[in-house]
């Protein structure tokens, strides 16, 4: 294909896959499958791939997100981003109603959700996204172009509309419906859990790392352009605008033409509030007519021509009456108000997180006092704080308990965490995730054994520690709810097989805080057997190219406890393989990077064929890598490759190494 051709059909890609966006992440209404979608990214990728010429800000490829940044830029708003000025009752919306109408006759308002997000501004330059900001302190704040990007329901470019160069405001937000299991996946994984979406919202923009951004569902409304080359009649007329461009407008808003039917709009979506995706905090008024707005203008801090009216707050006051422990899936230890049951936004609220012992220090909250209690989306209500000037002096401190008071293991706390954890992998508490992480795909890969099966072992007391699994009978086994003689045999022989899995998988499968797939495999490859592993410092491992500070220190705890010890040695007896098994002649312990798109292989395929083989697969040039895999439009691994003299192949010499061609 030349140059010519391969232009035109870029061209062609990229307004199907604008089109296909569009209808997905706008209208809410593919109309193709999530795997089409990605055959044409794809199709797009390997084009741009071939000719890095072509490559354009505004393709769609673009989406997945640079190189982290050092920091974030401050950037200067093109006119200040002012706050609006609240109305608190139906009063003071009418009281406003009659200053409006002391300057401007025939006011028609637009009634809008306020969205509970983060606030952005957005500027596009001949019809191009060139840069996205936070609100900041209204005249400055971050530029945040490149995480913006990510975000599917923000077009790169402008669609067949007239609007060309403008500056566009509206909200991000985090989806109510993904923010609890996205939560969860977070402790998984030992990283920072958000107390609610909004606040998912604003860290999730705060991330360095474009390409962790890429990963989050992100979503946005806009509501106003602030800045065009376009004289809109009325407010209406641009929101109209910036949905044939592209943006996602929210399809609550209405025009309302007094001030009777606004309150009434602000009644009803009230009532509609639980059942959106998103959090709402109020309504926006705003004077439809451009030139009323005009006359009306602004004061240093608020627009005249707006006004937000909030809803009743889901926040109420009441008595903590017991501070409890709650040791979660990881072992965190959480502190969790029992509360004299109150309602809260409509409903009934008598437990609320206190989210870990730093929080409840800094905000000194004490067993008795009289707390102010918040409940936002669908997470757990969390006590915002305590009202000491109710306190009459029996209130009482709750301390960090020094054991686990499940299990009674000395609880750890390391300098850099606020978490306080039970170290004890074989705590009751941990015990049901402990087996589900140690029987997945990942790990041991231990078919038939899911989460009700897991539930059934636990509740009968036949597992109380990974280890337990290898030593079930055919006659433990029949007495769980729904096993027969076929499902027995099946399990059994799952288990039976997974001892052979291999110290890589072993070591992952443990759970080690910290410890992903590739630092197991670093691990494997490093220490020959789980004896050798186990006996190493944190020094020494930190000694290990790749392996961090933290992640040397979780290994040391690990196998510094005393459960764990008695874990391996049982691991041991049972005849799980602890031993690496160097083949002869194999890529055990090789580092492998790839850079650029291999005309054949898919990256996961690749990587896979190097795992298989007993190689590692970096992501990072250094000193210590062994290959690196050069395909079409390198990045600068290559150029760094190139400066520190590594061997450099091919997917053909690849393929030649891994034993498929
Ligand atoms: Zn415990």
């Amino acid at each position: 294909m030349n140059e010519k051709e391969a232009k035109k059909q870029i061209q062609k890609l990229r307004e199907e896959i604008n089109y296909h966006n569009t209808k997905y992440y706008v209208e809410n209404n593919p109309i193709i499958s999530d795997y089409e979608y990605d055959m044409l990214l794809k199709k797009l990728e390997t084009l741009e791939a071939q000719f890095p010429d072509l490559v354009t800000a505004d393709s769609p490829t673009q989406r997945v997100g640079g190189e982290p940044l050092k920091g974030f830029r401050t950037v200067e708003h093109k006119r200040p981003m002012l706050s609006l000025d609240n109305a608190y009752s139906f009063d003071e919306l009418r009281e406003y109603d009659e200053r409006i109408k002391k300057n401007c006759r025939d006011v028609e308002y637009i009634c809008e959700p306020k969205i509970d997000g983060v606030s952005i501004a957005l500027i596009y330059e001949n019809g191009i996204f060139v840069r996205g900001a936070t609100r900041g302190d209204g005249s400055k704040g971050d530029d945040i172009t490149t995480n913006l990007r990510t975000i599917r329901s923000i077009p790169l470019r402008l669609q067949g509309s007239s609007l060309k160069n403008a500056e566009i405001r509206g909200e991000v937000y985090f989806p109510i419906s993904v923010f609890q299991r996205f939560n969860k996946e977070q402790e998984k994984k030992g990283e920072q859990v958000f107390a609610n979406p909004r606040n998912a919202a604003a860290g999730s923009l705060r991330q360095l790392d474009p390409r962790i951004v890429a990963l989050r569902p992100l979503d946005t409304f806009l509501y106003y352009v602030s800045h065009s080359d376009i004289d809109f009649e009325t407010h209406e007329k641009s929101l109209e605008l910036l949905r044939t461009a592209g943006f996602r407008v929210n399809p609550l808003i209405e025009k309302v033409s007094n001030i009777d039917e606004a309150i009434s709009y602000c009644k009803n979506l009230e009532t509609k509030r639980e059942a959106l995706d998103y959090e709402i905090d109020g309504v926006v008024l705003k004077v439809n007519l451009i030139a009323q707005q005009n006359q009306l203008g602004s004061t240093i801090k608020h627009p005249r021509w707006a006004i937000a009216f909030k809803f009743t707050a889901k926040q109420a006051t009441t008595q903590l009456k017991d501070i409890v422990i709650q040791v979660g899936r990881t072992g965190t230890l959480t502190p969790v108000a029992i509360l004299e049951p109150a309602q809260v936004g409509g409903v009934t609220v008598s437990r609320a997180t206190l989210h870990n012992f730093d929080e409840l220090k800094r905000k000194d909250i004490r067993i008795g006092d009289v707390v102010l209690v918040e409940r936002s989306g669908d997470v757990i209500p969390q006590v915002v704080k305590s009202i000491a000037e109710k306190r009459r002096g029996d209130e009482k401190i709750r301390v960090i308990p020094r054991k686990c008071p499940v299990c009674g293991s000395d609880v750890i706390r390391t300098l850099d965490e606020v978490a306080v954890r039970c170290p004890n992998q074989q705590c009751p508490a941990r015990l049901k995730w402990r087996l589900e992480y140690f029987a997945s795909r990942d790990a041991m890969d231990i078919d038939h054994l899911g989460g009700q099966t897991i539930d059934k072992l636990i509740e009968k007391g036949l597992v109380d520690t990974i280890a337990d699994l290898y030593e079930l009978t055919e006659k433990d086994l029949l007495t769980l709810e729904g096993f027969k003689e076929k499902s027995v045999k099946n399990l059994l022989e799952s288990i039976e097989k997974s001892k052979q899995q291999g110290l890589a998988r072993l070591i992952y499968g443990l759970g080690i805080r910290h410890v992903g797939k590739y630092a197991a495999q670093l691990l494997a490859s490093h220490c020959c057997s789980i004896d050798e592993l186990a006996r190493k410092s944190a020094e020494e491992l930190m000694q290990i190219h790749g392996l961090g500070e933290k992640t040397a220190e979780s290994i040391a705890t690990f196998f510094a406890t005393q459960e764990n010890i008695e874990l391996i040695k049982r691991l041991k007896d049972i005849g799980m393989r602890t031993k690496e098994i160097k083949k002869e002649g194999s890529l055990s312990g090789k580092k492998f990077v790839f850079t650029g798109a291999l005309p054949s292989l898919s990256r996961p395929d690749a990587s896979g064929l190097v795992m298989k083989n007993g190689g590692i697969v970096s992501s990072s040039i250094g000193k210590d890598i062994d290959f690196v895999v050069v395909g079409t439009d390198p990045g600068s691994k290559y150029q760094k490759a190139k400066k520190l003299e590594l061997t450099i192949i091919d997917e053909n010499e690849f393929k030649k190494l891994v034993g498929v061609l």
